[in-house]
């Protein structure tokens, strides 16, 4: 323990509460001399101890902590909060040990909201993605490789720390195998135990592949579809990705899905997956692609007077940082409008919003201004969030971002 982080006498209440963060303003001084990414102790201006955890000057986020006690972080420590990270997803990890659920796809480790700051860990069927966000998990993948393989027993391991956010932290990009096989270009998994399959590239995909957050909401989609009495439905999914909501619509009974987004790979993507589950038509179900602004694409179909019995709106993280929520919130206000005057009265619209800096409160109160000069009525059915191996710890509200509505619309 080589140094000793004293905080500033009246700022040591969210240690006390456990938030995992220290920043820079609320620490008096630092003894010793800890190089960045070392394990510093905590300790209050009294010098009592507060906590444990690891150090980076260059970031804002000065400690990000891991223990409460007064306990060494050591190898033990790790494999312990892997383990706890393992068992708090019984369900997903069990059928993965057995190897009985086909192809899982999950997260594994959701950093702070899993108690291990800056580290984020998915499976996809029997290769392990990881995320270093930290200096601090940067240079500790070494030691998490080796626990992650020895409890995990994947094929594979692959570093995909290609995100923004490490730049804060002096960090540069860093991706390729950590350890084991070689990963294929793309992995199949299949989302809700069977069914549908999906394509992952896990190298080039977005965040580690796929958006995993989403699974639950997008089984919601078949859901809603297995249990319609009446005609056919057609489903509009904005910002699609690789067709993920589409799929379980076209599996569940969907007629038509209408898939729409910017990116050209993630559509070719959402076709393949269409043909790996044998959705080519047979059945009376289609498909179409679209690649297109979602704005200006959403404005033009009400113009139209189009109209659909599910619409889902999954945009991408509208507002990064406060400043930015008044903007985001024009953004979901537009998209929002324009997509409940699609709506076929009495059906569905999900709308999601992923930008932490905006409120679960404040989402509603946006898609309430955007119903007002829609001319709809519209109840709210279910409030969504991100799947269950995407927890939040109590202790970090910052770790609830995904928010969402299900919507009947009259
Ligand atoms: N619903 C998807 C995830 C969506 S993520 C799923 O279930 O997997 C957001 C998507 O929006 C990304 O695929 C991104 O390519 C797309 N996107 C970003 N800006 C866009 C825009 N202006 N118009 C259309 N698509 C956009």
């Amino acid at each position: 323990m080589s140094g000793t982080v004293f905080i500033k006498s009246g700022r040591a209440k969210p240690i006390l509460q456990q938030h995992p963060w220290i920043f820079s303003g609320a620490i008096e001084r630092v003894e010793g001399s800890p190089a960045p990414g070392e394990i510093v102790t905590v300790k209050d201006s009294g010098s009592n101890f507060l906590a444990r955890g690891y150090w980076n000057p260059r970031s804002q986020i000065q400690v990000r902590l891991l223990t409460w006690a007064d306990e060494a972080i050591d190898e033990a420590w790790w494999r312990r909060m892997l383990r706890r990270a393992f068992d708090a997803r019984p369900i997903r990890t069990a059928s993965y040990m057995r190897g009985d659920a086909g192809k899982p796809a999950f997260r594994l480790v959701n950093a702070e909201n899993d108690f291990l700051p800056g580290l984020i860990v998915d499976v996809y069927d029997r290769w392990l993605v990881l995320q270093a966000l930290t200096l601090g998990i940067d240079q500790r993948k070494p030691l998490l490789v080796k626990l992650l393989a020895e409890i995990m027993h994947p094929m594979g391991i692959y570093e995909r720390s290609d995100i923004d956010v490490r730049g804060k932290e002096g960090l540069t990009a860093s991706s390729g195998m950590l350890w084991g096989v070689e990963a294929p270009p793309r992995i199949t998994i299949a989302e809700s135990y069977g069914k549908p399959q999906m394509l992952v590239d896990i190298r080039q995909g977005h965040k580690t592949g796929l958006y995993l957050d989403q699974s639950e909401n997008r089984a919601l989609v078949g859901e809603l579809l297995s249990t319609r009495i009446s005609g056919p439905a057609r489903l509009l999914n904005v910002f699609s990705y690789t067709g993920g909501f589409g799929l379980h619509a076209l599996l569940n009974g969907g007629a038509h899905v209408v898939n729409v987004d910017s990116s050209h790979e993630a559509l070719e993507l959402a076709e393949e997956n269409a043909r790996l589950n044998g959705l080519t038509g047979e059945h009376g179900e289609s498909a179409e692609y679209i690649q297109a602004d979602a704005f200006v694409y959403l404005r033009d179909m009400a113009s139209a007077g189009e109209q659909y019995e599910i619409i889902v709106l999954d945009p991408p993280k509208f507002a990064s940082s406060a400043q930015q929520v008044e903007k985001a919130a024009r953004g979901y206000k537009d998209i929002n409008l324009h997509a409940l005057k699609c709506v076929r009265s009495g059906g569905y619209l999900l709308t999601f919003s992923c930008s932490g800096a905006v409120s679960r409160d404040l989402f509603q109160k946006i898609v309430f201004g955007a119903l007002a000069d829609s001319g709809r009525q519209a109840q709210i059915v279910r409030h969504l969030g991100a799947a269950d191996d995407h927890p939040v710890a109590l202790t970090f509200p910052e770790g609830e971002y995904l928010k969402g509505l299900l919507l009947r619309v009259w």
